[in-house]
């Protein structure tokens, strides 16, 4: 009959089956750009989109996935995905040694590269912007600047390259990676507030990276400014200032009022020709630099910031970094001006790439793309741990305790570098009851689709640097999702750690008050008792919790909700007496008995 057809109607985005058995091949990359991957198989980025949707990842056309969600995608479509070789170098100072050996004789003079460090708030943004402001360039060009992630200035007719990343999660991420990119630190404390955890934290940082470093004592003019006592602080930390017969040089400043900027500046400089050895590149070879900030610029497409470390990056060259690779279509300053050649320790904006790279990745300038090929053999790329894609969410291994609780996050960012960072600050917040699990993370503004997995998911939602799309921001509302938007890293983190913390069972912490052997029951109720007794050690409260112990047992609990002495009220009972207690509790008390009294007090758990 007619209503046996057994055709059906094909889901207008649903995945077309594979024609025949035969799937078609297709190379795919450890991690792929959406539209890229579009493109690869030939099919409108929308359907991939919708695919993805199905496995619960919403995505835009401009995020990554990996290789695994890649090839389940494409083996919906009818394709076999199979890896690329790795294309490209990570952690690869190896490379950057080998520079150095391979061409002693032709190594010239480099800039300094610094680094500023330091805790939250203390003026590392502001010092930034100080020493930015001395540069001529600025000065004659009206000051107007973009940020790329670092700049370069000339002081005493001598260049100085300023990374100007997010936080030291960011410089971790790179340091992770193998980059050695900063030649110099700059230690920001500020004069009213002393050492904190993050100046710690960067001292950490500077001893595992091994670069010399000056301390910037920072807002000096502040009235409750104490330069001796954050000497004194750093000196119990074994950093010993110069003028205590150390040798760390501390420069005090005022980043807001511009005073012992230019002071600091020839100090960096001193410090940087100590090191003048290690501070020489060969500027005729091939560029090898270290990217320390990514992004996809809605319309730019994907743009990097490289430090050139070695060689010079020329317009047009061909590069391979990390994973990607392309043609450099145009190099920027951070004045927005074009640029035909970046020499070693200069910095640049490169556009041309395929996709957004990571923080920390090498960036290599090849001949061809047979080049491309014959390296890539050579320097196998490791394996990622944080890598900012979206994917299908792993299953849970088999041996992880069953009773840990997940903390779910969903993670916008603004830059590859942030997102790579967060990730790895996020990835520490755990412990043997609790865990972060981030659900989803991306680039770009928060999405309606970011709200809906966050409801899903029931996961708190965070945006660092972006936005929060109005449309995503009237289903949030519907939803009562509240998106939270951070501009540092530091405070992001520490939201997260607090929910986390807020999941801890709580310590409960007893305190024995005394004790009372039971001599009369005068009353026993449904729920209650009026039992008499004398103390025999410490004292009764009226408040007090009570613990009945027979032959050293407990038998049951309950507490006191009055408390006589002499027929009258009493607040506490010591030693000695005798008094009357009425009881809440189960009724199981008998003479004989003995009754503890104790107090219980909560506290809640830290993650340390
Ligand atoms: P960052 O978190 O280390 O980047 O700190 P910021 O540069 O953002 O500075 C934090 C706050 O301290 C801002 O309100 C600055 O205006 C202020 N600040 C920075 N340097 C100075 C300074 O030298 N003197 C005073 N009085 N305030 C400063």
């Amino acid at each position: 009959m007619d209503e046996q057809d057994t055709s059906t109607t094909e889901p207008i985005e649903s995945a077309e089956p594979a024609e025949s058995d035969e799937q078609k091949p297709v190379v795919l990359p450890e991690t792929i750009v959406i539209k890229d991957f579009a493109d690869k198989l030939g099919l409108p980025v929308t359907k991939i989109i919708a695919e993805l949707m199905k496995s619960g990842i919403m995505s835009g056309q401009n995020e990554r996935i990996d290789f695994d969600t890649a090839s389940i995608v494409a083996q919906d479509f009818g394709f076999l995905a199979t890896k690329e070789d790795a294309v490209g170098v990570s952690k690869d100072t190896e490379l950057l040694e080998q520079a150095t050996r391979e061409e002693k004789g032709k190594m010239k003079p480099r800039p300094p590269v610094v680094v500023v460090m330091g805790h939250v708030d203390h003026g590392k943004t502001k010092l930034l912007d100080a020493i930015r402001k001395t540069d001529v360039v600025a000065q004659e060009t009206g000051g107007i600047t973009q940020r790329i992630g670092a700049y370069q200035i000339k002081e005493k007719n001598r260049l100085i390259t300023f990374i100007d990343t997010p936080g030291h999660e960011a410089f971790s991420a790179m340091r992770s990676r193998g980059a050695r990119v900063a030649d110099v630190a700059i230690l920001v404390v500020a004069a009213d507030d002393g050492v904190k955890p993050q100046t710690k934290e960067a001292l950490k940082i500077i001893k595992e990276s091994n670069i010399p470093f000056v301390v910037a004592i920072n807002k000096i003019d502040k009235p409750d400014a104490d330069v001796k006592k954050v000497k004194k602080q750093l000196a119990d930390l074994n950093i010993m200032p110069e003028d205590w017969g150390g040798n760390i040089v501390m420069a005090e400043i005022s980043a807001k009022q511009n005073k012992g900027i230019k002071e600091l500046l020839e100090v960096v400089l001193l410090v940087a020709d100590l090191e003048k050895n290690s501070l020489k590149a060969n500027p005729d070879r091939l560029a090898i630099g270290t990217i320390i900030e990514s992004h996809v610029d809605p319309g730019e497409g994907p743009v990097a910031t490289v430090v050139v470390q070695s060689g010079t990056l020329h317009k047009g060259d061909l590069i391979t970094v990390g994973n990607v690779y392309g043609k450099v279509k145009a190099l920027k300053n951070h004045y927005g001006e074009s640029l035909i050649d970046v020499p070693p320790s200069a910095p640049a904006k490169i556009m041309g790439l395929k996709g957004a790279p990571l923080v920390g990745d090498i960036l290599q300038a090849v001949k061809d793309l047979i080049d491309i090929k014959k390296r890539v053999k050579k320097y196998q790329m490791e394996t990622r741990t944080a890598e900012p894609t979206l994917s299908v969410a792993q299953p849970e291994s088999k041996d992880k305790p069953k009773n840990v609780k997940i903390v779910p996050v969903i993670l916008k960012a603004d830059t590859l570098g942030s997102l790579e960072a967060l990730v790895g600050a996020l990835q520490n917040i755990k412990n043997e009851e609790i865990e972060v699990k981030i659900i989803q993370q991306g680039l770009g503004n928060i999405t309606e689709a970011d709200v809906l997995a966050a409801e899903t998911g029931k996961a708190s939602l965070y945006g660092f640097n972006t936005l929060v799309s109005p449309a995503a921001e009237a289903v949030a509302k519907g939803k009562h999702i509240e998106p939270q938007i951070f501009k540092i890293i530091y405070d992001l983190v520490n939201d997260v750690r607090t929910k986390a913390e807020a999941l801890l069972t709580p310590e409960i912490i007893r305190t024995d008050l005394g004790k009372l052997k039971v001599l009369a029951i005068f009353r026993t109720e449904h729920n209650a008792m009026i039992v008499g007794g004398q103390v025999t050690a410490g004292k009764a409260t009226d408040d007090s919790l009570i613990q009945v112990l027979r032959n050293d047992e407990e038998i049951g609990k309950g507490k006191i909700v009055q408390l006589q002495s002499q027929k009258r009220a009493a607040k506490d009972v010591l030693s000695g007496s005798e008094c009357g207690i009425k009881f809440a509790g189960p009724p199981v008390i008998a003479e004989g008995d003995t009754l503890v009294f104790y107090h219980e007090e909560i506290r809640r758990k830290t993650l340390g």
